[in-house]
Order: structure tokens, then C-alpha cells, then sequence
């Protein structure tokens, strides 16, 4: 692992059980006691998120990290300075990823390198193997054009997102795959893997019922809704998502470690209110579609409710376009799904919606 910031400029004391880790404000500080759980916040990439949770537990000598932030020279930096100052050793550490984006899994190949053993649910090594590859770009240009996005933009917003996932066995990274309802060791502790599909469909969380403690990846988020993109026709992610927020809702988590921020307040609450925003989004597009039957998914998205510049279609960046235009084609598939819509192909092949 590197180190290529300025020495002497981290280690700094930023409060009790705190530490920084550049001079740029990114820390490593203790979050929880019983487990021993230490935050290092890194630097995210492309979207409007202020960084990326990488966790690290500690107990009898031994670690477990869990997800690898997004790959750069100075969050390598800053992984490894936070975890030569925890004093962990990388040979007795595991490295769990919650799901493939490359957020979550970047610096994975500099841990395996180190030492740590690399561990995926079973699902994400699906994943990566199912949505890492050009032709799930081509197959995402496909869809977009037939929902209706022109066909330069198609390719221009799959062009944007299809290599947002990494793929671990095209990178060399050697990883073990652990199943759902697997478990995950680290000293005392062992953490449950339990399936929650919806923002990807292979992501699992992490679960210790005695603290109660989990760790959430991107499952549900309080900076914000989590993503929910298309996957293929005739799938529902966000039927998906729905259930894994029902679920999350039930299990009495207590203390939530997220993939980007803090928990702030009750996680049972907050899945709650966001499978609710969810369901308001798709009643949404259910309106639409019935006050105008015949509208392509593309010619939908401005009518869903998002707060969007669409006077400024052109100008907004391509990866926002790319949030805007799957998450609204994941709601047309959930309503396709319920039997709450009908989608018909029209004579140049693209989907039109109407009321069923
Ligand atoms: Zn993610
Ligand atoms: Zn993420």
C-alpha cells in the first residue's frame, strides 16, 4: 500500500479515539465500542456524495474491514495509514465487500496484496461477474434506447455507469465467496451475511444480533435514497429494494454502519420512511401513466417528481442523467411487475406504458 502524501501531516490527535489521516480533514475515528469499530472516511468520486465508509473491526488481534472505498493513490494512502495506526496486522484481517461497485471494493486489491483475505457474499461475485463486462453496456444501451432515450444518449449514459463495478476475478484481485446466511469472523464476533438485494441484487449486509450491530453498505443511506437502477427486463429492483427495507426494518438494528455517512437516528424509522418515498415516486408514475397512456419510459422521467434541472436536459452531466433515467425505468418495472401497468412495444421497438 502507498504512501505518497506529505509525511508528517497525518496521525494528528482530532479528539478522543480520533485521528487524522491527511490534512485534508479525512480522519479514522472509533464509532463504536463492543464491537470495536473504527471509521475511515475516504475520498468519493463522481457524484455528489462527500465520501466513502470503510470500517474496520478490531478484536483479539484480529480485523475485519469492511468494504475497500473507491480506488485512488490517496485513499490507498489513507486506508493504510489508518489501519498502520490501529495496529493491524494484514495477514490475521478479512476484507468484506458488500456489493461490487468500485466504491466499495477499489483498494481491495491493495489489501489482498498486504496479506488480507478477500471475502464476497456470493451474489456480488454474481454480480461482478454479470454487470462488470461489456456486455451488460451494451445490453443497459439497448434498454435505454428501448424505453425510448435517444440513441447517442443511450450509449452516452451506459457509457457513463457500466464500469462503476469491478470485477474481481478480470482485475486478479483472489477473493473467497462467503453464502447468505454465512458467517464472517473476527475474533469474539460473527457477523451474520444477510441478503439485501435492491441497490445491486447480489449486496448483503452484515449482522451481529447480541449488539445488535450492522453493517449496511449501501442498503439504506440517511444522506440520502439509495440508488436503484434497472437491471434487465422483467426484473424489479426496486420490488427488491422494497422487501430489504422491510426486512432491515424488522431486524432491530441498533447501531448502522453505512457505506456513506452516519446513522442519524432510527434505522427502522428511516426504512421505513424510504421504502415510503419509494412508493409515493411509484404512485407518481402510475398518474402519469394514466393521465397520458402511451409515453415511452424516457418521456416519463420529468413527470416522476424528481428535483431535476429538465429545462437544462442537455447540460446536465451525463451520470446524473444516467440516476434520473434508471431509476425512473426501475419504477416502470416495479409497476410492470405488480401488474399495475402494461408496457407494449410500438413499431420501432420501444416501450410504451399504459394503465393495465
Ligand atoms: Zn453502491
Ligand atoms: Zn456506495
Amino acid at each position: 500500500m502507498g504512501e505518497r502524501l506529505g509525511e508528517g501531516a497525518w496521525g494528528c490527535g482530532c479528539g478522543p479515539d480520533c485521528f487524522t489521516l491527511d490534512e485534508d480533514g479525512f480522519t479514522c475515528h472509533k464509532v463504536l465500542d463492543e464491537p470495536e469499530v473504527w471509521r475511515v472516511e475516504l475520498l468519493m468520486h463522481d457524484t455528489f456524495l462527500p465520501s466513502v465508509n470503510a470500517f474496520v473491526v478490531l478484536d483479539g488481534g484480529e480485523a475485519l474491514v469492511v468494504d475497500a472505498g473507491t480506488p485512488d493513490w490517496f485513499n490507498d494512502t489513507r486506508l493504510a495509514r489508518a489501519l498502520v495506526r490501529l495496529g493491524v496486522d494484514p495477514s490475521a484481517t478479512s476484507l468484506f465487500c458488500t456489493h461490487a461497485h468500485i466504491d466499495h471494493t477499489g483498494l481491495a486489491r491493495e489489501l489482498c496484496e498486504a496479506g488480507a483475505r478477500v471475502l464476497v457474499p456470493e451474489g456480488v461475485a454474481g454480480d461482478m461477474r454479470r454487470f462488470a463486462v461489456r456486455a451488460w453496456r451494451d445490453e443497459m444501451a439497448r434498454r435505454l434506447a428501448a424505453e425510448g432515450t435517444p440513441a447517442a444518449e443511450a450509449v452516452e449514459l451506459a457509457d457513463a455507469i457500466w464500469d462503476h463495478t469491478l470485477n474481481f476475478e478480470r482485475e486478479g484481485v483472489s477473493f473467497e465467496t462467503v453464502p447468505v446466511g454465512g458467517h464472517v469472523g473476527v475474533g469474539r464476533w460473527s457477523f451474520e451475511v444477510v441478503s439485501a438485494t435492491g441497490h445491486t441484487q447480489g449486496q448483503c449486509v452484515l449482522w451481529e444480533p447480541a449488539a445488535r450491530v450492522a453493517f449496511l453498505g449501501d442498503a439504506v443511506l440517511f444522506l440520502c435514497s439509495t440508488c436503484i437502477g434497472f437491471w434487465g427486463e422483467g426484473e424489479d429492483p426496486l420490488g427488491a429494494q422494497l422487501e430489504t427495507l422491510s426486512r432491515l426494518a424488522a431486524m432491530g438494528i441498533e447501531h448502522a454502519f453505512m457505506g456513506h455517512g452516519l446513522q442519524q437516528g432510527d434505522v427502522a424509522e428511516r426504512c421505513r420512511a424510504n421504502a415510503a418515498h419509494h412508493e409515493r415516486r411509484s404512485a407518481r408514475a402510475l398518474a402519469a401513466i394514466s393521465e397520458r397512456p402511451g409515453r415511452s419510459g424516457y418521456e416519463l422521467v420529468p413527470a416522476l417528481g424528481w428535483r431535476a434541472p429538465f429545462e437544462h436536459w442537455g447540460e446536465t452531466p451525463a451520470l446524473t442523467r444516467w440516476f434520473l433515467v434508471s431509476e425512473s425505468i426501475a419504477h416502470l418495472d416495479h409497476l410492470v411487475a405488480i401488474d399495475a401497468v402494461l408496457r407494449e412495444k410500438d413499431a420501432d421497438g420501444v416501450s410504451r406504458y399504459r394503465p393495465a
